[in-house]
C-alpha cells in the first residue's frame, strides 16, 4: 500500500520525547520556549507563539488583529475549509474570491472587487506549498488599508522572493498536522514581527493570564497550548527539515517529469516547498479508484468552499470549481521512495491507456 501521506519519524523524535518523560516535561514548558525560538528564527520573524493546532492559530491571528463581529475576510474559494472556519468563529464573514487556474492560489486582482467598507483583512493561503503573489497582495492590501492574515499553514520553508512565507503579513499561521511538511502530530503556529500582537496570542492562548500562579485573568482566553512532547518532536523535525525540502522537492520533481497536466505551476519568484502535487484528468473519481485497486491510496482536493454545505452560496468561482472537478492529489511525502512513485505513474499510464 502506497499511502497518500506518512510522517517521518524515528530515533530522533524518540530521543527527544525521552527527554521529555525523563524530565516530567509534558505540558508547556522549555521545549516549547525553544520550539518557538527556532520557528521564529526560521521564518524569519520577531515572534512566534505555539498552539494547539493551525485552525485555533487562525483563530488566534484573526482575534489578535481584532476582527470579529460586523467584520469581512477576504478568503480563497479554494483552500481548507478551517481558512474560512476560523473568520466564522471569530465572529466575522468569510468573502470568497477565485483562485488562478496556474498557481491554485487566490488571483490578487480579485482583491480589490471583493472590497466592501466592512473589509479587514485578506487571507493569502499559500496552498499546495507555493507562495501567493506577495507583491500583489502586499499592494492591494496598502490600497484598502487591510491586515494580510497568512494561513502558512501548508508553506514551512517556502520563499518569496527569498523571504518566508508566513512573516509578509500582520501575522502568520503554521500547522504542524501530521501530513504537513513538519509535524508535531497536531500543532500550530503564529508567527509576527508585532510584540503586542504576539503578546494578545499568548494570553489567547492561555486563559488571558500570562503570570503563573496567580488566577487573575486580564482578557478572555481560550486554553490553546501546545505540549512540550509536541514540541520536542518538532525540534527533532527541525533538524530533519533540510532533507525533507529536499525530498519533497525531488518527489515532485519525478510525477512533473513523468506525467503531464500537473498542478501547480509554480511561480519563478517563489522557492516552493511541494505539499502535494496534483494531477488534472477528466475523471478523478475514476482515477481514484484505478489506483486504489492498485494499492495506491490518493485524495480528492479541497471542495470549493462556496459549495461546501455550510457555505453554500451562489457565486462565480470557475478556477476552484475547475481544480475540484479535475484534480486528484497523487502521494506525496518525504517517507515515500523513488520506486513507489515511478509505480504511481505507471499505474496512471495504465489508467490513461485502458480509458481511450
Ligand atoms: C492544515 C491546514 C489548516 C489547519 O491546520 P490544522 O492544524 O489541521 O488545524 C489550515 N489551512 C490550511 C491551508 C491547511 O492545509
Amino acid at each position: 500500500m502506497i499511502r497518500h501521506s506518512d510522517p517521518w519519524l524515528g530515533d530522533e523524535e524518540i530521543a527527544q520525547l525521552t527527554d521529555c518523560i525523563r524530565n516530567n516535561w509534558i505540558t508547556g514548558g522549555v521545549k516549547v520556549k525553544e520550539f518557538e525560538e527556532r520557528i521564529a528564527e526560521l521564518c524569519q520573524v520577531k515572534r512566534a507563539v505555539a498552539c494547539t493546532n493551525g485552525t485555533s492559530a487562525l483563530f488566534m491571528a484573526l482575534k489578535a488583529m481584532g476582527i470579529g463581529q460586523g467584520d469581512e475576510v477576504i478568503v480563497p474559494d479554494f483552500t481548507f475549509v478551517a481558512s474560512a472556519n476560523a473568520v466564522v468563529l471569530a465572529g466575522a464573514k468569510p468573502v470568497f474570491v477565485d483562485v488562478k487556474e496556474d498557481t491554485l492560489n487566490i488571483d490578487p486582482s480579485l482583491i480589490e472587487g471583493a472590497v466592501t467598507e466592512r473589509t479587514k483583512a485578506v487571507m493569502p493561503v499559500h496552498l499546495y506549498g507555493q507562495s501567493v503573489d506577495m507583491d500583489a497582495v502586499l499592494d492591494v492590501a496598502d490600497d484598502y488599508g487591510l491586515y494580510i492574515i497568512e494561513d502558512n499553514a501548508q508553506g514551512i520553508g517556502v520563499t518569496w522572493d527569498s523571504v518566508p512565507t508566513g512573516g509578509f503579513g500582520d501575522i502568520g499561521c503554521l500547522s504542524f498536522y501530521a501530513d504537513k511538511t513538519l509535524t508535531t502530530g497536531e500543532g500550530g503556529m503564529v508567527l509576527t514581527n508585532d510584540d503586542e500582537t504576539a503578546d494578545k496570542c499568548l494570553r489567547l492562548a492561555h486563559q488571558g493570564n500570562l503570570g503563573k500562579g496567580r488566577y487573575v485573568h486580564e482578557t478572555l482566553g481560550f486554553n490553546f497550548r501546545m505540549t512540550d512532547l509536541q514540541a520536542a518532536v518538532g525540534l527533532a523535525q527541525l533538524e530533519k527539515l533540510p532533507i525533507v525540502i529536499d525530498r519533497r522537492r525531488h518527489v515532485d520533481q519525478l510525477y512533473r517529469d513523468m506525467l503531464r497536466t500537473i498542478r501547480p505551476k509554480i511561480d519563478k519568484r517563489c522557492f516552493n516547498v511541494p505539499y502535494r502535487t496534483l494531477v488534472m484528468v477528466d475523471d478523478p473519481e475514476e482515477l481514484r479508484l484505478h489506483l486504489a485497486e492498485n494499492g495506491i491510496e490518493t485524495r480528492r482536493v479541497f471542495c470549493p468552499l462556496h459549495q461546501q454545505p455550510y457555505y453554500s452560496q451562489e457565486g462565480q468561482y470557475p478556477n476552484s470549481v475547475y481544480a475540484y472537478e479535475h484534480g486528484l492529489q497523487l502521494p506525496l511525502s518525504a517517507a515515500i521512495t523513488d520506486k513507489q512513485v515511478e509505480m504511481v505513474c505507471k499505474s496512471i499510464k495504465q489508467y490513461y491507456k485502458e480509458s481511450k
